[in-house]
C-alpha cells in the first residue's frame, strides 16, 4: 500500500515557454515523485481538457495556476492520508473525484500530473526504476523501443508554411540506440547542409526541433529527406525510413482539405497519400485524414495498410472507446500513444491493451510543447511501444527523452523492439 502524505504544484514553464505544471507526490513513508506535464499545439478535437487561466494578464491567458490550485487545493485535501493499493486505485479516485467526461473540472493536466508523480513515488517507494515500475503495472514484458525522429517540419509546428506536420525518419536495422542516434546524428547534418544551401538558412528549429526552411510543398519534405539520407551515405528504404504525421485535422475546412494551395476531397487526399506511398519508403502514415472523417479512414486502411501504418493520433485521442470503434470498423491498424489525451496512467494503459490485442503497433509520443522531464522514455520502455516519438535530435526536451533510453541501453540488458518483418 501507498499512502499519500501530500501533493502538491508549481506552474514551470515548457519548451514553447508556455506555462504547464510540475506535481510532486510524497508518500507516508518520506519517498517522493515528481513529474511535469506536457502540452500539444495541434490537438485532437476529443482530448481530455487541459485546464488554463485565461487571464489575459499572465502568459496570454495560458497560465496554469487554476490547475496547480487544484492539485494543492482539493486534490491534496482529498489524498493526504489515504492509502492506494496500485496505481489503478489512485487514478481511479481522481477520475471520480474530477466526476466529469474529459477531467475539465480539475484539469488533466491536474489530474495526469498526480497520476505521473504518484506513479514515479510508487516507483521509487518499490526501489524500481520507473521503466520496470511501469512494465510491472502493466503486465507487460519492457524493451527498448525504435525512435521515429523528426526532420521537418511543417503545419502547426513550424508556421504552417506547408501542410505536413512532420517528416521523420526511422533506421529499422540497427540494433542499438546508440546507433540509431548516429545514424540520426549524419541525417540531421546532410539536412541543415540541404537546407542551408538551396534555402540559405542557418539552423533554426521548429517546436520539435526539426528543420522548416520555406519548403515549396509537403513533397519537397519528402525530397529533402531522402536526399538527406543519401547524402549521409545511406540507402532510402533500406538503411533509413520515413515516417509522416501529416496532421489533417489541422487543415481541413468546410467539407475539404486545405492542401498546400489546393482543396481536396476525402479520396484527393487518398490519393496525394498514396502516391508518396509509391514513391518514398513510408513505414507510417499518422493522421493522413481529418479526425472526424471515419469512412475515409476505413478506405485509407483498405488502400495502404498493407504497406504503411495507418497510425491515429487526433483520430484515436488514445481513448479506449474511439479506439474500440477505429478496431470494430477498421478506420486505423496502429496507435499513437500520448498520456495527456486522456489525463490518466490508467486509461492510456487500456488504450494500450486494446491495441495490442488487436494486433497493432504501438507509436508511444511526446507533445509539442514538452520539459526535460524524461518519463516518456521509461514509458516507451516500460510499456513495450515499438515506436517512440519525441521529435528531433536538437533541444534539451527532446534529447533528455534519447538520453535517457541511451543510459537504460548502457545500464541494463533491455533489448531493442524488433518490427515485424513486413514493415522492415
Ligand atoms: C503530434 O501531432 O503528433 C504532436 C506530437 O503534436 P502536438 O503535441 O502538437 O499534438
Ligand atoms: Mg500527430
Amino acid at each position: 500500500m501507498s499512502e499519500i502524505e501530500s501533493v502538491s504544484a508549481v506552474e514551470i514553464l515548457d519548451s514553447r515557454g508556455r506555462p504547464t505544471l510540475l506535481a510532486i507526490c510524497r508518500l507516508a513513508d518520506g519517498v517522493t515523485g515528481l513529474a511535469s506535464v506536457p502540452s500539444g499545439a495541434s490537438t485532437g478535437a476529443n482530448e481530455a481538457m487541459e485546464l488554463r487561466d485565461g487571464d489575459p494578464k499572465r502568459h496570454g491567458g495560458l497560465g496554469c495556476l487554476k490547475a496547480v490550485a487544484n492539485i494543492n487545493g482539493e486534490i491534496n485535501d482529498t489524498l493526504a492520508g489515504r492509502d492506494f493499493e496500485s496505481q489503478a486505485d489512485l487514478d481511479r479516485f481522481l477520475i471520480e473525484l474530477d466526476g466529469t467526461a474529459n477531467k475539465r473540472r480539475l484539469g488533466a493536466n491536474a489530474i495526469l500530473g498526480t497520476s505521473l508523480a504518484f506513479c514515479r513515488a510508487q516507483a521509487a517507494q518499490r526501489r524500481r526504476p520507473l521503466y520496470a515500475h511501469l512494465a510491472q503495472t502493466a503486465g507487460v514484458s519492457p524493451r527498448l523501443p525504435l525512435p521515429m525522429i523528426n526532420l521537418f517540419s511543417g503545419g502547426a509546428h513550424a508556421g504552417g508554411q506547408v501542410a505536413v506536420q512532420d517528416v521523420q525518419i526511422v533506421v529499422p536495422a540497427a540494433s542499438t540506440i546508440r546507433q540509431i542516434l548516429e545514424v540520426t546524428s549524419d541525417v540531421f547534418r546532410a539536412a541543415t547542409g540541404l537546407v542551408s544551401d538551396r534555402y540559405q538558412m542557418r539552423l533554426l528549429t521548429a517546436d520539435e526541433g526539426g528543420l522548416a526552411p520555406p519548403f515549396e510543398s509537403s513533397e519537397a519534405m519528402l525530397q529533402a529527406a531522402v536526399e538527406s539520407i543519401e547524402v549521409a551515405g545511406y540507402r532510402p528504404g533500406l538503411d533509413v525510413d520515413l515516417t509522416v504525421d501529416v496532421a489533417a485535422s489541422q487543415f481541413y475546412a468546410d467539407g475539404s482539405y486545405h492542401f498546400d494551395g489546393a482543396e481536396l476531397d476525402t479520396s484527393g487526399m487518398i490519393e496525394k497519400i498514396a502516391g508518396w506511398a509509391g514513391r518514398y519508403p513510408l513505414v507510417s502514415v499518422e493522421d493522413g485524414l481529418d479526425e472526424a472523417d471515419w469512412k475515409g479512414w476505413q478506405s485509407l486502411v483498405k488502400r495502404l495498410a498493407d504497406q504503411t501504418m495507418i497510425l491515429g493520433d487526433d483520430l484515436l485521442c488514445t481513448n479506449p472507446a474511439r479506439i474500440e470503434r477505429a478496431i470494430a470498423s477498421q478506420a486505423a491498424n496502429s496507435l499513437l500513444l500520448k498520456v495527456n489525451q486522456i489525463g490518466t496512467l490508467t486509461e492510456a494503459l487500456a488504450a494500450l491493451h486494446l491495441a495490442r490485442d488487436a494486433g497493432w503497433q504501438v507509436v508511444v509520443s511526446a507533445r509539442s510543447g514538452e520539459t526535460e522531464d524524461d518519463w516518456l522514455a521509461d514509458l516507451a520502455t516500460g510499456w513495450a511501444g515499438d515506436y517512440i516519438k519525441v521529435g528531433s535530435v536538437t533541444q534539451s526536451e527532446r534529447l533528455a527523452k534519447y538520453n535517457r533510453l541511451l543510459i537504460l541501453e548502457a545500464t541494463t540488458d533491455l533489448k531493442l523492439t524488433t518490427l515485424p518483418t513486413t514493415l522492415v
